[in-house]
């Protein structure tokens, strides 16, 4: 018996979907990673690249050198006093805005609950919740929004 040789089929194997939330197995071949029904481009996970966004975690900060010089600033964080150094390199803009204690997520919540600031706590995963995805098609959604909608008119 003879195959015909373009048929080089890629074997499909159990998959588990990794879209948030979703975790569906399906058969795909090594390097499918999504469900057929999220590989679709609706669900897409995007990253934004608005400029603001830039300005969670650093800041922009405009200057002339030339040369690489070193500079202190103050931690950005709420009630946080910490200077740190930064390394300022000509043409680069965006730095750093927060201490090397604070440029991780989890200890600023933890600082600003210290200090009581849990509005500030909100504000901050407001914007970090945008920051990794965009608004995802949720279960009974519409729904939701027909009831208001609904209330508006009442
Ligand atoms: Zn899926
Ligand atoms: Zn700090």
């Amino acid at each position: 018996m003879q195959l015909p040789k373009s048929r080089r089929r890629q074997k499909l194997r159990e998959k588990k979907c990794l879209y948030p939330g979703c975790g569906k197995i399906f058969f795909g071949i090594h390097i499918s990673k999504y469900c057929p029904e999220h590989r679709q481009d609706r669900y897409r996970i995007r990253k934004r690249t608005k400029p603001e966004d830039v300005n969670i975690k650093n800041q922009t900060f405009k200057h002339n050198y030339t040369e690489v010089v070193t500079m202190v600033m103050n931690c950005a964080l709420e009630g946080c006093s910490h200077q740190f150094e930064v390394k300022i390199y000509p043409r680069q803009y965006i730095y750093p805005k927060y201490c090397p204690e604070h440029r991780n997520e989890y200890r600023r919540i933890r600082h600003l609950q210290l200090i009581g600031r849990e509005d500030l706590i909100e504000e901050m995963k407001r914007e970090g919740e945008n920051f990794e995805l965009e608004a995802l098609p949720e279960e009974g959604a519409e729904e939701g929004m027909g009831e208001e909608m609904m209330g508006d008119v009442a």
